[in-house]
């Protein structure tokens, strides 16, 4: 599974074979005879129109609006590689659509926005409502993320979702969760630092407060260092999280610190600084490719740390695999008029959960492990965990019912569970 060992060659070989790109449109219904033809289209096609025209809500009926969700980029910042513009994160896209598909059986159409304009990508998303039941927003640089985002889910009346920030935060959390549990410490009580202050940092930060963690125990450095109160051109999203304290660079901050958060760059952690951390050190450095530090070096560095990355190669991956399929599935299953926060909540909840459910034999396999369970090298669910599927969506969807956004509510629990499993 390392990602190391992909080659380029495999990799521009796999995108191009014939047909280039990784995804097609497959009809569902049939359409090999004239009927089905008439049917599918003119003149059978009118009445689904017609019944539509007059209950807007019946597009749900006769189309496929509602397992349809729209993966939108502007190409300013993706995965790793920046503002590369909308036609090279085109194949990211169809990417995140496959897992859409694979992952929770939902169809994606991947649309990459010629815009510069916040303005503009927002009316352009706000028009195209009416096609798709969800929006996942993707790779948009911070801060046009911010307004994009809240904008839309404030203009909107379907699920919208910045899946860099919330994703990672929701995976991030219920990491943090059962890391804490592990070493015996309650969140009001822990000290956080936190290197980046991006769009997935400051998601994470709201989260863990939503959680417990409190405002004045978390200090946030980005790439000047420490953001102080005191710190001139301060802008009004970092001021959110500006702190009082004294220290001014990540190693003053970081010492004695229960928990580092990365978000930022490479090898920003060095083990001096690890070394000076609280007992049971808890680590999540999720920088792509290359952590904040180095996995080996920092469990080298310290027994006691417990130790999370963005990698598959080592345990603990935080990865958004684990979040935005099942969490449009539960939003899309209720028709949710939006992912608020109590829906993430329940996401974060359920993926902590599950984490410390006995592993099924499948999983084991799929990982090449004889026993995996919870404890410091498992604190997360692994993606391949056919579990997450009937364990997230349906917390998800209970919360948007519970919450009160819920235009179709689940009846049946245990037989909305085995339709999830079909
Ligand atoms: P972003 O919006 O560009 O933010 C990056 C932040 O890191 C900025 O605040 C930047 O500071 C700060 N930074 C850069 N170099 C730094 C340094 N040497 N020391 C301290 N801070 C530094 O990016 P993002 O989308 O939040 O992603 C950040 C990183 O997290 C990337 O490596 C990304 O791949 C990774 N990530 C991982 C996951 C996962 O699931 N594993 C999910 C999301 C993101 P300024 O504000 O001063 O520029
Ligand atoms: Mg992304």
């Amino acid at each position: 599974m390392s990602k190391s060992k992909i080659r380029k060659e495999d990799a521009l070989e796999y995108h191009s074979q014939n047909p280039a790109g990784k995804i097609e449109v497959i009809p569902t219904k049939d359409s090999k005879s004239q009927r089905d033809l008439a049917l599918a289209y003119s003149p059978g096609v009118a009445e689904p129109c017609k019944e539509i025209a007059k209950n807007k809500e019946d597009v749900y009926k006769y189309t496929a609006k509602g397992n349809l969700v729209a993966v939108i980029s502007d190409g300013t910042a993706v995965l790793g590689l920046g503002n590369i513009g909308p036609e090279a994160s085109k194949p990211v896209m169809e990417g995140k659509g496959i897992l859409f598909k694979i992952f929770a059986g939902i169809d994606v159409f991947d649309l990459e926005l010629n815009t510069s304009s916040v303005e503009e990508f927002i009316q352009v998303v706000k028009a195209m409502e009416p096609t798709f039941g969800g929006i996942n927003l993707e790779d948009i640089k911070s801060p046009d993320c911010f307004e994009i985002e809240s904008r839309l889910k404030k203009e909107l009346n379907i699920p919208v979702m910045h899946d860099d920030q919330h994703g990672t935060a929701i995976i991030a959390a219920a990491g943090m969760l059962n890391a804490l549990e592990i070493v015996d410490k309650k969140i009001e009580d822990v000290t956080m630092v936190v290197s980046g202050a991006g769009a997935s940092a400051l998601s994470c930060v709201k989260i863990l407060k939503e959680l417990g963690m409190r405002a004045e125990n978390i200090v946030v450095c980005d790439s000047r260092g420490v953001i102080r109160k005191d710190r001139e051109q301060l802008d009004s999203i970092k001021s959110q999280v500006a702190t009082e304290k004294d220290a001014h660079q990540l190693e003053d901050a970081i010492v004695g610190a229960d928990v580092f958060l990365g978000l930022s760059a490479a090898n920003v952690l060095s083990p001096e600084m690890l070394q000076g951390m609280a007992k049971d050190p808890i680590v999540f450095a999720l920088a792509n490719p290359d952590p904040e530090i180095d996995y080996e070096l920092a469990i080298r560095t310290r027994e006691d740390v417990i130790m999370a990355t963005g990698r598959s190669d080592y345990p603990n991956q935080v990865n958004n695999v684990l979040g935005f399929p099942f969490i449009f599935r539960g939003a899309l299953d209720v028709r949710a008029t939006e992912i608020n926060e109590t829906m993430k909540l329940a996401a974060v909840k359920a993926l902590a959960e599950l984490a410390k459910e006995p592993v099924p034999e499948v999983v084991n396999q799929a990982y090449n492990q004889a026993h995996i369970t919870f404890g410091r090298q498992y604190i997360i669910p692994k993606p391949l965990d056919p579990r997450l599927l009937t364990t997230v969506a349906p917390a998800v969807a209970k919360a948007a019912m519970e919450s009160g956004v819920a235009n179709a509510p689940v009846q049946d629990w245990e037989e909305y569970k085995i339709e999830l499993r079909k």
